[in-house]
């Protein structure tokens, strides 16, 4: 057990932050704010077992303190932060508006990891329904904001991931070296409501769209040095591949764009390990290869021993080290010595 905790490098690549001011404009369209299809009416102890629950969740995303104790607890040296989009998108807002809550998103994330850089590293926002816009909120993330990249969602205003008028974006991300990681705000599909299966299912159906279509537009072909992670194990993607290479082989339409086939596509992106399930994750690291997964744990909602997971996998110590931090340290491009002095 020790082996994986000692010395604390780990590094956690699936975090969310919670930005107050942000969250207060953009709860009302989120959404968790939709009205859910249950199966049965909630009873008002569980309205108020949810509601706890809920400001709980609230604190540890937007606390930074008890977020250090809690990493400290859980064995992780650095946080790779991110803001949930699921609470806090802001593509179905005015432009003018979805633009100014990034670049506060952004001002925020950068003052919490300037204020503890061994901690922390951060992944900004941009308003990808507006390429030209957010390739200049990316400019400004990683320029004088000192962000490592950004993360986005799987859809912006009816455009998939890969579609041509995002090709821009993709080309300056690569350009500039910036890590990208992909985390869906969520399907709001009236299908998906029900038993919060936009979470059991949706999200797992768009990682898989967001990964189809990167690689079917031919993003992957042109930009072959992007350097982007995908959460929770990619979805479906990673586990349901071999449908893709059958089209490959057998429809040529669909490959027009594609010069390598979809195992190959696969390799070339990363993964975070949240899929709650060792035997699934060695089948991850068996799929994509074993410099592909990351540790990822969805703090504060997800995985509260995220080590366990790994330890139980019956992956060699020297994979599991590669999943706990090393892979992450090398998508990004920290050194050494910042490993070496990461605990405390
Ligand atoms: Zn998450």
């Amino acid at each position: 057990m020790p082996s994986l905790r000692q010395p604390i490098r780990a590094i956690d690549f699936h975090a969310h932050l919670l930005i107050p001011e942000v969250y207060a404009v953009t709860a009302p369209h989120s959404l968790v704010a939709l009205p859910l299809d249950t199966a049965a009416p909630q009873t008002e102890e569980v309205r108020e077992i949810n509601a706890k629950r809920r400001r709980e969740m609230d604190h540890q995303a937007s606390d930074v303190t008890e977020r250090i104790e809690l990493m400290d607890k859980m064995g992780v040296a650095i946080q790779v932060l991110t803001c949930s989009l699921v609470h806090q998108a802001t593509d179905m807002l005015a432009l003018e508006e979805s633009v100014r809550l990034e670049r506060l998103k952004n001002d925020r994330m950068s003052a919490i990891v300037k204020s503890n850089p061994r901690r922390f590293i951060g992944l900004g926002g941009v308003p990808l329904q507006e390429p030209k816009l957010a390739i200049a909120e990316l400019e400004r993330c990683v320029g004088e904001l000192g962000l490592a990249g950004v993360q986005i969602s799987t859809f912006y205003a009816g455009r998939e991931l890969g579609h041509a008028d995002l090709h821009p974006f993709w080309a300056r991300v690569e350009q500039l070296g910036a890590r990208v990681y992909i985390h869906p705000s969520g399907n709001r599909d009236a299908r998906f409501r029900r038993h919060f299966q936009w979470n059991s299912i949706g999200q797992s159906f768009e990682e898989a769209m967001a990964i189809g279509s990167l690689m079917y537009e031919g993003v992957l072909d042109k930009c072959p040095g992007l350097n982007i992670t995908i959460s929770h194990g990619g979805g479906y993607m990673p586990f349901n591949f071999a449908r893709f290479t059958r089209n490959w082989l057998e429809k040529p339409a669909t490959r027009v764009n594609m010069k390598a086939p979809p195992a190959e596509f696969l390799k070339r992106l990363t993964y975070d390990s949240c899929v709650y399930d060792a035997g699934l994750l060695e089948r991850l690291v068996e799929i994509v290869g074993e410099d592909r997964v990351v540790l990822g744990s969805d703090y504060p909602v997800g995985d509260h021993n995220p080590l366990a997971m790994i330890e139980a996998c019956g992956l060699s110590a020297e994979v599991k080290d590669k999943i706990v931090w090393r892979n992450a340290a090398r998508v990004l491009g920290l050194d050494a010595g910042r490993m070496g002095g990461a605990s405390g």
